[in-house]
């Protein structure tokens, strides 16, 4: 924010036709949209006959080089590597099914999209359940399943370890750690904080506990940071 003297008004969300010459608040636009004739190589009329209008469209193709390329460029330095596709980036199956014929694991923050990866197949084994919004229900199942849990917060720590001992189980739990590297603001919504001491409580408790194992740590700091030190200090800090 530029002036802090100003408070932000928040304003409910509209839709605003965008046309050509006028100025509105996104500046002025000055170009007609770019309509190509083609998408990946195909005729976009003929696809429109096909299949109707409008029409996402998508290269497995693309999909398939892509994730191929991101992980070579990890494991060229470190062969450990899983990659997990982010259901909430897009869940289409067709989409979902690319990526786990490529090996990508699948991500998810809900249990719907945990019941999805389900339905297509992937066991939960190759699950990783992430996010602050994981119901009893949804971990019950799982944990029976073995997904690999990601814990948020300690309430969900502590339902964790309530049902781990009401299956007699011994639940395989990592933490969602965020502090602050020093080159990004740092994000503290998701996941235990470092710097307080509440991600070392955590860890004390599940070591204490008999139906929790302490297996991994996990960290997100922010969107779209394009600073590669802010990443390099990421995992000096996670070490
Ligand atoms: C969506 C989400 C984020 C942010 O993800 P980006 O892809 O970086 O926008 C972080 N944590 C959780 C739990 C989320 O669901």
């Amino acid at each position: 924010m530029k002036d802090l003297n100003l408070s932000p008004v928040w304003e409910p969300p509209f839709i605003q036709p965008h046309r050509i010459g006028e100025i509105n608040k996104f500046g002025k636009r000055t170009h007609q949209d770019n309509i190509t004739d083609q998408v990946f190589g195909v005729n976009v009329n003929d696809l429109v006959e096909k299949y109707g209008s409008p029409l996402y469209v998508t290269s497995e193709k693309k999909i398939r080089e892509n994730v191929r390329r991101l992980k070579r460029a990890f494991e060229r330095r470190y062969s450990l590597v899983t990659h997990g596709w982010s259901y909430k980036t897009n869940y289409t199956s067709a989409i979902c099914n690319i990526l786990h014929q490529e090996g990508s694991w699948a991500e998810v923050v809900s249990e719907f999209e945990y019941e999805k990866a389900r339905l297509l197949g992937v066991p939960g084994d190759r699950i990783i359940f992430n996010g602050p919004n994981k119901s009893k229900r949804i971990l019950q199942k799982a944990i029976r399943e073995g997904a690999h849990l990601h814990v948020d917060h300690l309430d969900e720590l502590h339902n964790i370890e309530a049902v781990a001992t009401e299956l007699s189980l011994i639940a395989p739990v990592t933490l969602r750690l965020n502090f602050d590297t020093g080159f990004t603001e740092p994000w503290g919504k998701f996941g235990f904080n470092l710097e307080s001491g509440q991600a070392y409580l955590a860890a004390k408790w599940i070591a204490l506990s008999p139906h929790l194992k302490l297996v991994g740590l996990h960290s997100h700091i922010g969107t779209f940071i394009l600073e590669p030190r802010a990443y390099a200090e990421q995992v000096r800090i996670m070490c």
